[in-house]
């Protein structure tokens, strides 16, 4: 059953599923092969107190998982959410070193995260917590070891303030510590975008493949922070029409295409998309099932559930999101002939633009938001293509052939590697 166990224990099986074909133990025997992609090279849990504004202490669990690093030094963000816990931060990781190898990019996988209820903290609260967090870790994350990056809940600022801490810490001026820092401090245009124009991309490939129009289609985006917002503005460039959006706190419709531009406003300006002027509210359980051509989860794991898969009236599915879908879901809607971009190809725009952050970093020289946009879009059609030829040829899931492509080029170099 896809529910029972921890995320990580989920993520877990659903690599062994993939992996299966590949029957690596039987080619490679007496490598503990399997063994070691599906164990975490380094846990990292510890606790962060924190003085609070009023003069009170607080005490949150804080983590980071670097789980792979066969392709390159650990890469991946941080959470800063009242779900985390250590079980979801590994399967985070667990994902991250597989989306880095699905777009063959040089890096491994990690993943960073504090249990706490962020949004309530003061920006002081805030700065202090997150420079607390990378003095803890500042012997452990580095350029060449591990390189963190924004997740839920934090993005350029909480990036400044990581490499301000950890450049007080170890004394070195380093920009490509960490990736999804502001433009002034070294980060790349395009990167904020990245992981949303990805998922567009995606979505748009798939859709060729499958016939559909984009111009006029109508697309569902459900959690309408960083990457669900410019997924909808990528989407509204080829004439997609958005109708529906939701955050944690409420859904809104408009049959007619809901002005994306202010919604972001409205989003900014007061927190929720609750209460937008341009749509109707409507009941958040009916999200994920609204009809629609392009349906995009992009906030938490486990939302597609089997219970909803049967309902689920979408024609293509870009899993903006890490883990949205559970495994009984995922073969619901394989039988369903739905089109499912999976989460390792359908977001790994931001990893991509934080490896050309780092590119750019290490030869501090910039380049043009062009430029940007069309390297990413270069690397992501390409994988893309690998996976869906892939996929035709052994009549399977994308998801399948991704995690094929994946586990092939990772084995590849931890058998070159040796296991000492
Ligand atoms: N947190 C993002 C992800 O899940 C980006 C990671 C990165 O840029 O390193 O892919």
């Amino acid at each position: 059953m896809s529910t029972n166990g921890s995320v990580f224990d989920r993520a877990k099986g659903l690599f062994l599923h993939y992996a299966k074909p590949l029957k690596l133990d039987e080619r490679h025997p007496g490598t503990k092969i399997l063994e070691r992609l599906t164990t975490p090279d380094k846990i990292m849990a510890f606790r962060l107190s924190l003085q609070m504004d009023d003069g009170s202490v607080q005490v949150f669990p804080a983590y980071r998982v670097q789980f792979n690093d066969d392709l390159g030094p650990y890469k991946g963000g941080l959470r800063f959410h009242p779900q985390v816990t250590l079980e979801e931060v590994k399967a985070l990781a667990f994902w991250m070193y597989l989306k880095t190898a699905v777009v063959n990019i040089p890096f491994g996988g990690g993943k960073g995260g504090i249990t706490v209820d962020y949004k309530s903290l003061s920006t002081a609260e805030k700065e202090r917590l997150t420079k607390k967090f990378a003095i803890v870790l500042a012997n452990d994350i580095g350029e060449n070891t591990d390189i963190p990056a924004p997740d839920v809940n934090t993005g350029p600022q909480e990036m400044a303030w990581m490499s301000h801490a950890w450049r007080m810490s170890t004394g070195q001026y380093n920009r490509a510590m960490i990736t999804g820092k502001p433009l002034d401090l070294g980060g790349s245009l395009g990167r904020t975008e990245a992981t949303g124009h990805g998922c567009a991309i995606t979505m748009l490939e798939a859709a060729r493949d499958a016939g559909i129009d984009p111009n006029g289609a109508t697309m569902v985006i459900q959690g309408f922070g960083n990457a669900g917002r410019y997924a909808a503005i990528e989407m509204g460039h080829q004439g997609t029409k958005t109708i529906v959006a939701s955050d944690s706190r409420a859904a809104v419709h408009n049959p007619d295409g809901l002005d994306v531009q202010a919604l972001i406003e409205h989003k900014d300006k007061t927190g929720s998309v609750a209460n937008f002027p341009g749509g109707k509210t409507m009941d958040p359980n009916g999200v994920l099932t609204a009809e629609c051509d392009f349906l995009v989860p992009a906030a938490l794991e486990d939302c597609i559930t089997a219970e909803i898969a049967p309902k689920i009236q979408a024609k293509i599915i870009g899993e903006a999101a890490n883990g949205p879908t559970t495994q009984d879901a995922i073969h619901i809607l394989y039988e369903r002939g739905i089109t499912v971009i999976p989460d390792v190809l359908a977001n790994s725009g931001g990893v991509t633009v934080s490896y050309f952050e780092w590119v750019q970093n290490r030869q501090e020289y910039y380049w043009t938001r062009e430029e940007v946009i069309d390297r990413m879009r270069a690397r992501l059609v390409n994988a893309y293509r690998e996976i869906a030829d892939r996929a035709k040829a052994e009549d399977t899931s994308l998801r399948q052939a991704a995690y094929e492509n994946a586990i092939e080029r990772v084995v590849r170099a931890a058998l070159e590697r040796g296991a000492q």
